[in-house]
């Protein structure tokens, strides 16, 4: 098996087998391993610094009905909001001030914002904001919209996979929506030129060592400026209530993966990772993540962009989180700073 991550770190590459051998392999020695080799590579390219972004989340009203995502529409415990474009750059101007300089638009695929609201949205920012990357995380579009909202002024475009095997994929989604289309958007977001960002839930149900072996293939395929990754966590509202969470020692398995496959990627310690274990983002940094993404959203609509149950923050300010965020990179020796943070992985 070390033979395997030493295979990896040197080619950035393994074979499907090889990926599930390693996967079903994993020790905890074999872990620790993979997170000195994955350290040194992102200290190589990134230092000890860590890019924070911005996220805003600006409308819980989703048209799909993803099995796993507590604001899917047939979950109708939910209190529904949106932001104004006010509000939003509302949460800009504070963002800025804490020395944010990436916003992150995330929401449900919400029909209330058009092409033009959307339009009209980026374009303020994007006038406000000249210095800032604005990033656009709202699902699956046509190639004119992505088009047209890049032409308005954003840059970035998260997009995660959630699980490339199209058997699996079906099992976690609703049969409307498919994991060809959603690849076929990832291709279509490069292709117009944005900095893309995709990724995958760690242990979400059904999930096989096979399927986390395509993943992998995969991003090394789109070969993405950022890879997102989290555990999947349960929420009550949905079909998966009783499912299990994955796990920290199976996300930081993968982290560690990712950076010796991308060693430039941008790889976030995401919020999931956070709310699975109080450690979970510090150790998210440890084995090879260097981007954190706190909430900007404002701290009366926190609570109900619930997307899992006892995410994290929901209860703080911006700048508490910020704040608190930072004390905790400094204190396993890393620390948070002001730029834009683009990706190395071109
Ligand atoms: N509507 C946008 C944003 C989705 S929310 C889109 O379609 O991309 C952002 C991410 O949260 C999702 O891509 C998914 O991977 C993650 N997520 C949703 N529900 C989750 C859950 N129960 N546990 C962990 N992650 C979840």
């Amino acid at each position: 098996m070390k033979a395997l991550i030493d295979k990896l770190c040197e080619t950035h590459t393994l074979t499907k087998e090889e990926w599930i051998l390693l996967i079903k392999g994993r020790t905890p020695r074999l872990a620790e391993y993979l997170f000195s080799l994955a350290r040194k590579e992102r200290h190589k390219y990134y230092g000890h610094d860590i890019y924070v972004r911005g996220l805003i989340e600006f409308t819980n009203y989703c048209k799909n009905d993803c099995l796993y995502c507590g604001i899917r529409r047939s979950n109708r415990n939910v209190h529904r909001y949106r932001l104004t474009r006010d509000e939003i750059l509302s949460c800009c101007h504070t963002g800025y001030e804490l020395g944010f300089r990436t916003f992150v638009l995330q929401g449900g695929e919400d029909g209330y914002f058009s092409d033009e609201r959307m339009t009209d949205i980026i374009y303020s920012i994007r006038k406000a904001y000249p210095d800032c990357a604005i990033t656009l995380s709202i699902g699956e579009k046509s190639y004119d919209s992505y088009k047209t909202f890049f032409e308005a002024g954003a840059d970035r475009y998260l997009l995660r996979h959630e699980t490339y095997n199209s058997g699996h994929y079906g099992r976690l989604h609703p049969a409307s929506l498919s994991a060809h289309d959603r690849q076929k958007c990832l291709w279509n977001l490069k292709e117009i030129g944005y900095q893309v960002g995709t990724g995958f839930m760690v242990g979400s149900p059904y999930q096989t060592a096979e399927h986390l072996a395509e993943d992998m293939l995969f991003i090394k395929e789109l070969n993405p400026h950022m890879a997102g990754i989290g555990p999947f966590i349960p929420h009550q509202n949905t079909p998966f209530r009783n499912e299990a969470a994955g796990t920290l020692e199976l996300t930081l398995f993968m982290l560690g993966l990712l950076r010796l496959m991308l060693p430039k990627v941008l790889l976030p310690s995401t919020t999931a990772l956070g709310t699975i274990d109080p450690k979970g983002r510090e150790l998210g940094i440890l084995a090879g993540a260097n981007v954190v993404m706190p909430n900007l959203s404002p701290d009366t609509v926190r609570k109900d962009y619930s997307l899992y149950d006892n995410k994290l923050c929901t209860g703080e300010e911006a700048a508490e989180c910020r704040k608190s965020l930072e004390l905790r990179m400094q204190a396993i020796g890393y620390q948070i700073i002001t730029a834009r943070g683009d990706s190395l992985n071109v």
